[in-house]
């Protein structure tokens, strides 16, 4: 009897969630002895038309990282769709637009002529510019576009569930891994992680009290044993779900939110924000004043970059609007 098939792509991504699957170690034999991997274009040599080839839903199961930025990323999303019954968003990228989703603070201009013209390193002087047609002795090749926006996979195609991380947490991989074997997948559009915050993870102690001003982690000396947000410390724990065991704080590092916002909160700034105003009106015994939440937020260094260094193509706010 041949073996359900399955597939892993990459589209806008840096290659660290195609890592996070080789962290699998041994367990990806179970994989590969449960699957036919039909494509994984990091991997093994297959071409876009053997997935054409296929039947609409031949692929029992698609694996899809990395944000959509340029058309292909987009046309290939569609392509596997089609082509699969389910559709995991794996990694921040693909599940939230991920850190090249902060590329929505600039139109598709000024990101290209920042990066061919202006960048240190751009050697350009030419000012030679990418385009989408190229003809070269008789040859024409045509190459995609940049999209004007970065969007995570849910904004182009359905999806049926998501792995959270940048990259995903091993313990979460191999949850979502095992649940899929198994045949025990929950509800459609759940994220494949504890329900509980990084904080709920995070071991160090809590005492509900505030310092005033955002600081660097090498600011001052910080106690370690210490809840570093309560220390003036930027730390997205309480807006971030859980799963990597507070991988980050553990190390001392705060919190920046990669595995997107907790169960009931559909987006991290705001519920991050939150946060802060019930930790400075926790100290005060009293309400937090607008004034005084508007003071702490305005002592952090680069609020966006914060708030939404992971979800901002998924976030109230979505992108600087332009003219594009
Ligand atoms: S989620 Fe993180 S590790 Fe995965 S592709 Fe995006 S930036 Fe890379
Ligand atoms: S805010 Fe950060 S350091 Fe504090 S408890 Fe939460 S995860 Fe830990």
């Amino acid at each position: 009897m041949s073996k359900p098939k399955i597939a892993f792509y990459w589209a806008g991504s840096c290659g660290g969630c195609e890592v996070a699957v080789v962290d699998l170690g041994e367990k990806i034999y179970d994989v590969v002895d449960a699957f036919d991997i039909v494509f994984w274009p990091v991997a093994i040599d297959t071409k876009y038309d053997d997935i054409r080839n296929l039947e609409d839903g031949e692929i029992e199961v698609c694996f899809f990282n990395g944000c959509i930025r340029n058309e292909e990323n987009e046309e290939i999303a569609r392509l596997l769709r089609q082509k699969s019954k389910v559709m995991i968003a794996f990694g921040s990228c693909s599940h939230l637009g991920g850190i090249p989703g902060l590329g929505n603070l600039s139109s598709r201009d000024e990101t290209l002529d920042y990066v061919y013209r202006k960048t240190p390193v751009s050697g350009n002087e030419g000012g030679t510019m990418p385009c989408t047609t190229c003809v070269k002795d008789g040859n024409t090749i045509d190459l995609p576009a940049l999209r004007t926006e970065v969007s995570a996979l849910n904004d182009v195609v359905d999806v049926d569930y998501y792995i959270p991380g940048c990259p995903p947490p091993l313990p979460v991989i191999e949850g979502a891994v095992a649940a899929l074997m198994n045949g025990e997948l929950p509800r459609k559009g759940a994220v494949l992680s504890t329900e509980k915050t990084v904080c709920d993870e995070c071991d160090k102690e809590k005492r509900k009290k505030m310092v005033g001003k955002a600081r660097r982690i090498y600011d001052d000396d910080v106690d370690p044993s210490r809840c570093l947000l309560e220390q003036g410390i930027p730390c997205m724990g309480p807006a971030t779900r859980g799963g990597c065991e507070a991988a980050c704080p553990s190390a001392n590092m705060p919190c920046t939110g990669c595995m997107g916002p907790p169960p009931a909160s559909q987006e991290q700034g705001s519920r991050m924000v939150t946060a802060i105003t019930s930790l400075i009106g926790v100290e005060n015994e009293r309400e937090a004043t607008a004034e005084e939440v508007a003071e702490a937020l305005a002592s952090l260094r680069d609020p966006v970059g914060f708030f939404y260094m992971y979800s901002l193509p998924t976030s109230f706010l979505k992108r600087r609007y332009n003219d594009e």
